[in-house]
């Protein structure tokens, strides 16, 4: 008998597969407002000019491939922890492991709570990226749902939230937080909500697993990291997933971290070498290219600058195109006002439209957002917002 044969077909991922139904569209007017990738004017995911300069000077200056270390590069390590925490911080407390994307920080991050915590349960907010339930799930963690978003659809539930914390969790739970532009819905506490949350993490002796894929893409760099200095100045101990997919446009090269910030050095050295024995059973070390990017780019204060720019430059029209969207709606008529659009962050919004409605909007105008209603802002363009808007318009009269 076959040792294969019984192998069932596993369900296709529900974004990924509607870039495969996008691809397959012979309509010349289709639009993919459906995956989280940032795209530019012309429709590009642009390779950043940074990146590009970066990518020079390695090609002159790198002279191996020789493996790296299990948690990454030196230099790599402490900008990741720069960024994140500031420079105040105290470094002996915070060890950092350069990972394969944030995916890759969480999966780490999974095992650690599975390997080291015994099997900690999750807290996860209802909704979050697909991706967390599955990546807990892996390594077999306990997972329960907080509430997040409102009733509303536009808001955050910040009661229900905080009561779900603090009366169905029970001390050494883990929560995972998105530190800023909640993906799918835009909504993101604000800075005294989060002193909130804080402080119920730390009276229920929560952990907090702070994902932080979007940095830069909220209100700024250093902004957006200030959920996590929230966190900290009430509780001494976090994991932090960072992620430069989107930051730095590094997509397809996998850079990303795990952060763990521990109470004291002594511990932290513990941690590290805990967290380094997880990843050499799992992909042994971290690939090179990327990070080695990163590390050029705020190794030197020209292309520093220069990737500020082009940050604030994603940033800026990402809400610009908010704006656009929602005075475009206004001009069709529909009676629907989307202005809950402009006090959400990064490159998603819920829209509010149905599956239904979602349905129509692939099937009748070629144009594709998630099931849920989820749209990915940073996908739109300025010369196609009358199309998307009259065919918005049309699906919810
Ligand atoms: N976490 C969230 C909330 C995300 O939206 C994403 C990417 O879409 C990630 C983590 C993972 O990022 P990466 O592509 O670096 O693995």
């Amino acid at each position: 008998s076959s040792h294969l044969g019984g192998i069932q077909v596993a369900p296709p991922d529900a974004i990924l597969g509607l870039t495969d139904a996008f691809k397959a569209d012979k309509n010349p007017d289709k639009m993919n407002l459906s995956v989280g990738v940032y795209k530019d004017a012309s429709g590009q995911t642009p390779i950043l000019r940074c990146v590009k300069a970066a990518e020079r000077h390695l090609v002159e200056t790198e002279a191996t491939k020789g493996y790296l270390p299990i948690d990454g590069g030196p230099d790599y390590r402490d900008h990741v922890r720069t960024l994140v925490f500031g420079s105040e911080i105290d470094s002996t407390r915070v060890c950092v492991a350069q990972t394969p994307g944030g995916t890759g920080g969480l999966r780490q991050a999974a095992a650690f709570l599975a390997d080291q915590m015994g099997p900690t349960r999750v807290w996860i907010p209802s909704p979050t990226w697909a991706n967390h339930k599955a990546i807990f799930a892996s390594e077999e963690l306990p997972i329960e749902e907080y509430r997040y978003l409102a009733d509303d659809k536009k808001s955050l539930d910040a009661a229900g939230m905080l009561e779900d914390l603090r009366t169905r969790s029970k001390p050494g739970d883990a929560v995972l937080l998105h530190a800023c532009c909640h993906n799918p819905t835009g909504v993101d506490p604000t800075l005294s909500q989060w002193k909130e949350i804080a402080s119920v993490v730390s009276e229920k002796r929560l952990l907090p697993l702070i994902d932080f894929a979007y940095q830069g893409f909220g209100t700024g760099l250093e902004e957006d990291a200030k959920s996590i200095a929230e966190i900290l100045s009430q509780v001494d101990e976090a994991f932090v997933c960072s992620s430069f997919s989107k930051n730095f446009g590094l997509y397809s090269e996998r850079v990303g971290a795990l952060s763990i910030v521990s109470a004291d050095a002594k511990t932290s050295v513990s941690v590290q070498s805990q967290m380094k024995r997880l990843i050499r059973c799992n992909y042994s070390n971290p690939p090179r290219h990327g990070a080695a990017v990163v590390a050029a780019i705020l190794d030197d204060a020209d292309l520093t600058t220069m990737w500020h720019d082009e940050l604030n430059q994603m940033r800026t029209r990402i809400k610009d195109l908010r704006e656009r969207f929602v005075t475009t709606m206004k001009s069709t008529g529909a009676g629907h006002d989307f202005s809950f659009l402009l006090d959400q962050n990064g490159m998603f919004s819920f829209s509010g439209l149905n599956p239904m409605q979602v349905d129509e909007l692939r099937n009748e105008h070629s144009i594709y957002i998630v099931g849920s209603g989820r749209i990915n802002v940073a996908g739109m363009s300025e010369n196609k917002m009358e199309q998307l808007c009259g065919a918005v318009a049309k699906v919810i009269e």
